[in-house]
């Protein structure tokens, strides 16, 4: 790939320092730029040592201005917001801002299948990555999940393909990184905080998946999702577009039909819908974007049909945790959006109590009121304020409990469920209010159903 190159370009200055601002120090410093790190907040002692090994001067606590706006080009983490002071001003003297994974696409001839969506995104990138692996073939993971692309490449690791999980605020600052393969799930409201309240915003940034795209490149989409199809009209897509459903229609690479799972391109391919590891329409989504990107990438029909029956699946999202006294406890501590718990709650088959709250990003809970209504049969709120949940909920004649720490919160749980039931922990909201991050919040959950 091409790319500027280190003479023409000094001083790189990387603001933000976890997996990949400090993967884009490596990379530069590899290359031979003069390499500044800076954060405005702590950073982690592991990352600090990566630092020193590669011999990258940085600083913690603070942006010292004339250190940073010398910048020949900035590579920004994508936990900084635009808004961000010291990203203002460097917008205010020109200095151009990439992302890690723009700055990383520079130094690779790797082809990259590129995933993206408001939700299903890391589902997606590890199914993917297990049936390449299945493969038998040299392929990496990064983005927004595992170890970054840009220090994988600095340690110098030459993979054939790597499976990227891109998130919104990647894409944001990408400008002529190219996807072989884009693949973009749905496009739903989420973090629109960052995007000045923004949808139209939100989904420009998303769609950037597809820019730089070639005849020779593939752009695997959600055929039904209202937006994506309003979005395609804009912009003339020049890569072979592969629309997937559940249901058959004309046009579509991927579907359901008959209990069947069908791939029409580029040859006939179908296994029972069974056979599929993943349960939950959303998953089936997940699992024809991916059969289809294995398809088009030349992996055998036995291979494919293996790999999408013994995927096991990531943690945190629908994860069966334990059944206790005739109860099955579900984590998917990663339904931070209120789209995600809709799916979740549609692939319910059994009265449900549902564990809902948290950090809320602005959230209208309209989406979720039916299924709400049809497969709960009690609501335990969990949040640091659980106001606008009472203002919403209670009124709907559910069971509610309001506890505010996961152990009361799992005790309510039981004491609502009657055997037969589910208890879903799929909370709509962010953790931060209560927990370190959902990781976190998934974690003491099983904890304490293991403990009751
Ligand atoms: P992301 O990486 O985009 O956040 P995950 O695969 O981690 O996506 O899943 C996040 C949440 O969204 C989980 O609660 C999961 O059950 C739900 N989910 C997964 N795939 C989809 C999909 N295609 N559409 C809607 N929700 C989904």
């Amino acid at each position: 790939m091409g790319g500027l190159v280190n003479e023409e370009m000094k001083r790189i200055v990387v603001l933000g320092a976890a997996e990949s601002g400090v993967g884009a120090a490596a990379l530069a410093k590899v290359k031979g730029f003069d390499v500044f790190v800076s954060d405005m907040g702590q950073i982690k002692e592991n990352y600090k040592e990566l630092l020193r090994q590669y011999d990258v001067p940085w600083e913690e606590g603070h942006h010292t201005e004339a250190l940073i706006l010398n910048a020949d080009e900035v590579v920004k983490s994508p936990g900084i917001p635009e808004d961000a002071p010291m990203v203002c001003k460097l917008r205010k003297a020109g200095i151009p801002i990439i992302s890690e994974i723009e700055f990383a696409g520079r130094y690779t001839d790797a082809k990259m299948i590129c995933i993206t969506g408001s939700n299903g995104k890391t589902t997606t990138t590890s199914l993917i990555y297990h049936i390449f692996q299945a493969a038998g073939y040299n392929v990496g993971l990064a983005g927004n999940i595992g170890r970054s692309l840009a220090l994988q490449i600095a340690e110098g690791k030459t993979f054939d393909y790597y499976i990227i999980e891109l998130s919104s605020f990647q894409l944001d600052n990408m400008y002529d990184f190219r996807a072989n393969i884009a693949v973009l799930l749905n496009i739903t409201p989420d973090h629109l905080d960052r995007y000045e309240g923004s949808m139209q915003k939100y989904t420009d940034a998303k769609m950037r998946i597809v820019q730089n795209q070639t005849e020779d490149d593939a752009f695997i989409y959600w055929n039904d999702d209202p937006i994506i199809s309003r979005e395609l009209k804009k912009y003339g897509i020049k890569a072979k577009k592969c629309p997937f459903s559940i249901v058959s229609k004309t046009g579509m690479i991927g579907y359901i039909a008959d209990g069947q799972y069908v791939l029409e391109y580029p040859t006939p391919f179908n296994m029972e819908q069974e056979s599929l590891s993943l349960h939950g329409k959303h998953n089936m989504y997940n699992s024809l974007a991916a059969g289809i990107a294995a398809h088009l990438s030349g992996i055998g029909d036995e291979t494919l049909r293996q790999s999408l029956s013994d995927f096991e699946g990531v943690e945190h999202r629908l994860q069966k945790v334990a059944r206790v006294g005739g109860v099955q406890y579900i984590n998917d501590s990663k339904a931070t959006n209120v789209d995600a718990c809709w799916y979740a709650l549609e692939s319910m088959t059994s009265p449900t109590i549902l564990i809902i709250g948290g950090k809320d990003k602005g959230n209208d809970y309209t989406a979720i009121k039916e299924l709400v209504q049809k497969k709960c049969a009690g609501l335990v709120y969990l949040g640091a304020d659980n106001t606008k949940l009472h203002d919403f909920f209670d009124g709907m004649g559910i069971p509610v409990a309001d506890t505010h720490n996961m152990k009361d919160c799992v005790e309510a749980c039981s004491r609502m469920a009657k055997p037969g039931y589910t208890v879903l922990l799929s909370p709509c909201c962010a953790s931060f209010d209560l927990f370190k991050n959902m990781e976190d919040r998934g974690e003491q959950f099983c904890e304490q159903v293991r403990n009751l």
